[in-house]
C-alpha cells in the first residue's frame, strides 16, 4: 500500500477505504504490526459506536492497528435529528453518515475504515427504495459472493490476528443486515483459511481467531450496556433493548479506563438521534461499582493452542490471547 492510496482524514489519523481505492492497493500491507491487528465487521455507520467501541479504543491504545469495516452506507436510516437539513435520497443521507463514521472512528481510535460498498436495506421493506440492490436484498445471494470476496481482500491485505463480527442468530435485534455482516464474514474467514494468504510474504498470516460480539446484558457490567441504558433510561425489553443472555461470554475485555469513548462516538452520529437522546448522551454516565467489560464469543480458533473455554475459569481477558507474540505494550499517556 502507499500510505497516500487512503484518504487521509483531518485532526486524527484515520485512513478512509472505499472498495475502489482498495482494490488499487498493493498486496500486502506493509504495516504488519508486531503489536497486532484486529478487524471488526459492521453493518451501518454508527454500530461500531454502539458495539465494541470500548475494547477498539483500548487496543488502539495498546499500539494495535484497528480496522473497521462498514459493509453498508446507512442509507436507510431517517435522519432524527431536527436541527439537520439533509437533502431527502440515499446518496445525500449517505453523505451525512460517512462524516459522522469517519468521526466515531477517529473518536474510537480506528487506524483504517473500510467502505465496503453495499447499500442499506433498512428495517422494514418501505425504509428503502430499491431492495433489489441493498446488502440482503431479493438479489444479495447473486451478491453475497462478491460481498465474501470483498471482505477476503480485507482479511489479505491487513493481516488480521483477530476478527470481530455479530452473532449468527440474533434474536435482541435481527436486522437483515446484521445478519448478513456476519453471514459473510464466517464466510470469508474460513475461506482465507483455506486458501491461504495468497501472498508471497515472508511473513503468510491469516486471521486466527474470530469472535461475537454480545449485546449488552442488563445485568452485566457492559461498557455499552452503560452507554445504552443512558441512552433508553431503563431497560424496557424492546427489541433494541437490552436483555437476558442465552449465550454466556468466552471472552470479558476489562475498558473501564475506554468506555467514556462509547457515548462520544455515539455522539457523533448526530444525525441518527433525537435531541433527547443527544442530551442523555451528554451526560457522564454514574460512576459504577466495578470494572466495565464487553463481552464476546470465540467462534473460531485456529492459534493452535489447547485451551477449553465454558466455564468462568476459561473466560479469556485478552482477544489476542494465544496469537502471536504482541510486542511490548507502549507507555499510556
Ligand atoms: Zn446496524
Amino acid at each position: 500500500m502507499n500510505s497516500d492510496m487512503g484518504q487521509q482524514s483531518e485532526d486524527r489519523a484515520v485512513q478512509v477505504w472505499t472498495w475502489d481505492m482498495l482494490q488499487a492497493a498493493a498486496l500486502p500491507m506493509p504495516h504488519d504490526n508486531a503489536r497486532g491487528c484486529i478487524v471488526a465487521v459492521h453493518a451501518h455507520p454508527d454500530d461500531e459506536a454502539s458495539k465494541g467501541a470500548a475494547t477498539i479504543a483500548r487496543y488502539h491504545d495498546e499500539g494495535v492497528t484497528t480496522v473497521l469495516v462498514t459493509c453498508t452506507g446507512g442509507e436507510a436510516g431517517s435522519v432524527l435529528n431536527p436541527l439537520m437539513q439533509v437533502p431527502q435520497g440515499p446518496s445525500a443521507i449517505a453523505s451525512v453518515r460517512r462524516e459522522e463514521l469517519i468521526r466515531s472512528a477517529q473518536i474510537i481510535g480506528y487506524d483504517h475504515v473500510i467502505l465496503l460498498g453495499f447499500r442499506d436495506s433498512g428495517l422494514s421493506p418501505e425504509s428503502t427504495t430499491d431492495s433489489a440492490r441493498t446488502f440482503s436484498g431479493e438479489t444479495f445471494s447473486q451478491q453475497h459472493d462478491e460481498a465474501v470476496r470483498r471482505l477476503m481482500t480485507v482479511f489479505r491485505l491487513f493481516r488480521p490476528d483477530v476478527v470481530i463480527t455479530y452473532p449468527e442468530t440474533q434474536d435482541d435485534y435481527p436486522h437483515p443486515d446484521h445478519l448478513q455482516a456476519s453471514a459473510i464474514t464466517r464466510r470469508a474467514f474460513d475461506a482465507v483459511q483455506d486458501a491461504g494468504t495468497g501472498l508471497s510474504s515472508a511473513k503468510p498470516r491469516t486471521p486466527a481467531k474470530l469472535y461475537e460480539v454480545l449485546w449488552p446484558d442488563a445485568n452485566n457490567h457492559s461498557a455499552s450496556g452503560t452507554a445504552h441504558r443512558t441512552l433508553s433510561g431503563s431497560c424496557g425489553g424492546g427489541p433494541t433493548c437490552c436483555t437476558q443472555r442465552t449465550v454466556e461470554p468466552t471472552a470479558k475485555i476489562e475498558v473501564t479506563a475506554h468506555a467514556g469513548v462509547v457515548s462520544l462516538a455515539l455522539l457523533a452520529h448526530a444525525s441518527q438521534l433525537t435531541l433527547d437522546a443527544q442530551r442523555s448522551l451528554a451526560v457522564p454516565a454514574p460512576p459504577t461499582c466495578g470494572p466495565l467489560h464487553d463481552d464476546y464469543v470465540l467462534v473460531r480458533d485456529y492459534t493452535g493452542r489447547n485451551h477449553v473455554t465454558g466455564n468462568d475459569n476459561d473466560v479469556e481477558s485478552d482477544l489476542f490471547s494465544g496469537c502471536r507474540p504482541r510486542g511490548a505494550v507502549p507507555a499510556q499517556g
